[in-house]
């Protein structure tokens, strides 16, 4: 179970909304910073060290990149894009990992430039790297493993041997011999299988599914890995009914199994590595819109000004999300639909939910928001992009980011009328 109240009342909220029009996204920084260093207390124990990337495609905005920073966060990048941002909060050399698929040369050149440490997706990149930067490899390379068939899968990656990432098992023998062949020093491993689990088990397996890997490639390529990166995946509790991921036994039953495996072999320290993103900040943020009409026909609905423009996890995976009408705790409850205002069906932040019932110009929140929310953002509709607010608690916050405007909007169209 997981308590959904919210770290703001509604006159904390109506006072920001007096400021920086709805919809917008609130992210609280001192709950992000308290879960980053829990997280790394799990792992404190890890004799080479322990690091998280956080995923930047879950909350790619520098404010929030650099609170993490702070708390000794890296970056995990897989674009361009993502590598520049990393570069502009002055995350540098391998405190970026750089795990991107179907990758354009331009991208691993830039990521060689930063120093980051790359990460392969496919055996073939390796002479496409080394082709993309003049004909050597880094000294540094760690390969993505897909375990195919020898692992379950979950809902949001598919089954292994039905998703389009990492090398096979043979693939990586062969790609690792092809590397120390190349001239490459130091290695590193790195597995993704899961998005948004729950079960801490699953963690557990992924690492010792790593560590077996490390002792089998050891005995046959003589490879002493310097780091092992398990992905990101780690899920939050979306619904009120789900629980949060243990962490701390998540830490000590992988301690167990690094024990059993790498100490008992002989082998270490190696570096242990995460690339959440989502439990990083999902939890911690919050979409907050007004209600700008109710309906009544086949069904009941509260429209919103916000719309899946803002936050498309419920449209594009029929996720929940928590919805919340501050200051409405005691009315009495609605079964409706939460719905915004794309010409889309699917555009629904909630389906026969059971809400206190609000009032036409009551803020609404809808939870969790703080990974894959407003990055996941689009203008369809030529519905614009919103503001993004860190919220440092009682009256302080800022905006990290201005609401886009139209003109934003039309800014690569000359055309009369529409641009400046
Ligand atoms: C998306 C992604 C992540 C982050 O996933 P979360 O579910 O946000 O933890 C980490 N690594 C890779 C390679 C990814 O594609």
């Amino acid at each position: 179970m997981t308590d959904k109240s919210l770290p703001f009342d509604r006159d904390q909220l109506e006072a920001i909304a007096a400021q920086v029009p709805t919809p917008f996204h609130i992210y609280d920084e001192g709950a992000m910073r308290a879960n980053a260093r829990a997280f790394y207390e799990a792992f404190s124990w890890v004799p080479g060290g322990f690091k998280n990337f956080f995923a930047v495609k879950a909350l790619p905005n520098p404010f929030v990149m650099e609170a993490l920073k702070e708390e000794g966060l890296g970056g995990d990048c897989s674009s361009m894009g993502e590598l520049v941002l990393c570069e502009a909060v002055g995350i540098k050399g391998e405190d970026i990992v750089f795990t991107s698929n179907d990758t354009p040369a331009y991208e691993y050149r830039k990521a060689a430039e930063l120093g980051a440490i790359i990460n392969l997706d496919d055996i073939r990149h390796i002479t496409y790297l080394e082709e993309a930067l003049g004909g050597t490899l880094p000294e540094l390379l760690s390969f993505r493993y897909n375990p195919g068939p020898l692992k379950a899968g979950n809902a949001i990656i598919g089954k292994p041997e039905e998703a389009k990432y990492g090398f096979t098992r043979e693939q990586l023998f062969e790609g690792y011999r092809m590397a120390q062949a190349k001239g490459v020093k130091r290695f590193g491993l790195h597995t993704m299988v899961a998005s948004n689990e729950l079960n801490p088990d699953y963690f557990v397996e992924t690492a010792q599914m790593l560590f077996d890997l490390v002792v089998e490639l050891n005995r046959e390529l003589g490879i002493t890995f310097e780091m092992l990166n398990l992905g990101g995946g780690i899920g939050i509790p979306y619904r009120p009914e789900d629980t949060a991921v243990d962490l701390k036994l998540v830490g000590e039953k992988i301690r167990e199994a690094y024990e059993a495996t790498i100490v008992a072999n002989g082998l270490g320290p190696i570096k242990i590595t995460m690339e959440c993103g989502r439990m990083i900040t999902g939890p911690y943020g919050y979409l907050v819109g007004r209600v700008l009409h109710r309906k009544s026909t086949y069904k009941e609905y509260i429209g919103l000004d916000a719309c899946m423009a803002n936050l498309m996890r419920p449209g594009m995976y029929g996720s929940y999300h928590h919805v919340s009408v501050p200051g409405r705790e005691d009315a009495p409850k609605l079964v409706c639909d939460v719905t915004g205002s794309l010409c889309e069906n699917n555009d629904k932040f909630a389906i026969d939910r059971e809400i206190p019932t609000p009032e036409v110009g009551d803020l609404v929140v809808i939870h969790d928001s703080g990974a894959h929310g407003h990055s996941m953002g689009f203008n369809y509709n030529a519905k614009l992009r919103s503001a993004e607010v860190l919220w440092q608690g009682g009256d302080q916050w800022k905006v990290i980011r201005r609401a886009e405007t139209l003109a934003d909007h039309f800014a690569t169209l000359d055309y009369p009328g529409l641009s400046g």
